[in-house]
């Protein structure tokens, strides 16, 4: 079987990482698994277009297995509102798609410095599963601006949405090898409870599901706590589920426990489809130099095989992702090619060479 694999390179740093990606997957898998379908998107072309997710991209990602995204967004290219237009071709993804659960890692590998002092490889290792249909940014678009006088977006949430992504974060839990500190599966709820309604459905939501995990420990934590106990006790959690913002802004600050936005992976999950890009956005400061790490993109190529051999059954796809991940781990351990963001000089295609020879 080949699989059709349609790749949005987008902005910035999208075009270098995402053809590392690309390349390294190609390594592992060989030339005739991955049929990978370039297709336009992002906001330079909107800029050309007028369009930053063409209608033949959208058909092509209704169609294909799996997406791979470099990564969207130019600065100043904002929409009439003031919002960012490269946003919007990963947001139009996610909800035409249905991607209702982004899954980003957070792992630190040997190799790599913590920003907190003290933590090693293995003793950080927790995916946070970000709700990524609802939420406050459910109103992406569909906010009120009054006369520019008066502003609101409103935050949404559904019975039927908080459940699946419940659901989605025990799963995923039972697969684990539970936290670090104890080995305890456990799934921590990150709410504001105790101040807004949709938190406390949120919660009681989260709690009923519980109820079919009995293997697996509920836990909660409060959004503004659970931001010091990241870099306190990291090594208590397993599984972190949580409302679309939060999710966004606690798996950023997971992802500098652990090297940074350049080592951090992400996989938008819905039933039928998967989105796959880093967790990072373009870094346009960094754009077009060769010196972004491919790191988090080429571990969202693993995250996409794995996705991909559970759900046609197909062990080579397996395999591979472990084999893709494996050649990671041992680049940043034995330290053959040290990107710039980990204090090296390692350039963006010196690293994916690196990728590939260990896979070799
Ligand atoms: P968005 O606006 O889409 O939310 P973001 O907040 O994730 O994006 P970025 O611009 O992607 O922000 O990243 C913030 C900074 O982190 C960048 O300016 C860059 O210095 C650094 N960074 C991000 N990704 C990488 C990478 N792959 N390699 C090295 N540095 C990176």
């Amino acid at each position: 079987m080949t699989y059709d694999i349609v790749t949005i390179d987008g902005d910035g740093i999208g075009p270098e990482v995402n053809q590392s990606a690309i390349e390294v997957l190609r390594e592992a898998c060989g030339s005739a698994l991955l049929n990978f379908m370039p297709f336009d998107g992002g906001a330079g072309h909107y800029v050309k277009t007028g369009h930053v997710l063409p209608d033949e991209t959208l058909n092509a990602c209704r169609n294909a297995h799996a997406m791979l995204h470099g990564a969207a967004g130019l600065p100043g290219v904002t929409y009439a509102d003031g919002t960012e237009v490269g946003n919007d071709l990963h947001l139009q993804l996610r909800f035409k798609l249905d991607l209702f659960a982004n899954v980003r890692p957070i792992r630190l590998y040997q190799g790599v410095k913590s920003t907190l002092a003290d933590w090693s490889a293995g003793q950080i290792d927790y995916v946070i599963v970000r709700e990524n249909t609802e939420g406050l940014y459910a109103s992406r678009g569909a906010g009120v601006n009054l006369r520019n006088e008066l502003v609101t977006d409103t935050l949404v949430m559904t019975r039927l949405g908080v459940e699946r992504v419940a659901k989605f974060a025990f799963d995923l839990s039972r697969r684990r090898n539970g936290a670090p500190r104890d080995h305890q599966r456990r799934v921590t709820v990150c709410d504001k409870a105790n101040i807004l309604k949709t938190y406390a459905f949120f919660r009681a939501v989260c709690t009923e599901v519980a109820q079919s995990y009995a293997d697996v420990e509920i836990d909660y934590a409060y959004a503004d706590a659970i931001t010091v106990h990241m870099l306190k006790k990291p090594d208590f959690y397993d599984v972190i589920v949580a409302e679309n913002m939060f999710g966004d802004i606690i798996s950023d600050l997971g992802a500098a426990t652990v090297g940074g936005l350049g080592m951090a992976a992400s996989a938008e999950l819905g039933l039928n489809h998967g989105l796959f890009q880093g967790a990072h956005g373009s870094a346009p400061d960094i754009a077009g130099q060769d010196v972004a790490s491919p790191i988090a993109t080429i571990l969202s190529g693993a995250l996409m095989l794995r996705w991909l051999g559970d759900r046609h059954h197909d062990a080579t796809l397996s395999q591979a992702a472990d084999r893709v991940e494996k050649a990671v781990e041992d680049v940043l351990a034995h330290g053959d090619a040290v990107p710039h963001d980990q204090g090296g000089h390692a350039r963006c295609t010196e690293v994916t060479q690196a990728v590939c020879r260990r896979l070799r």
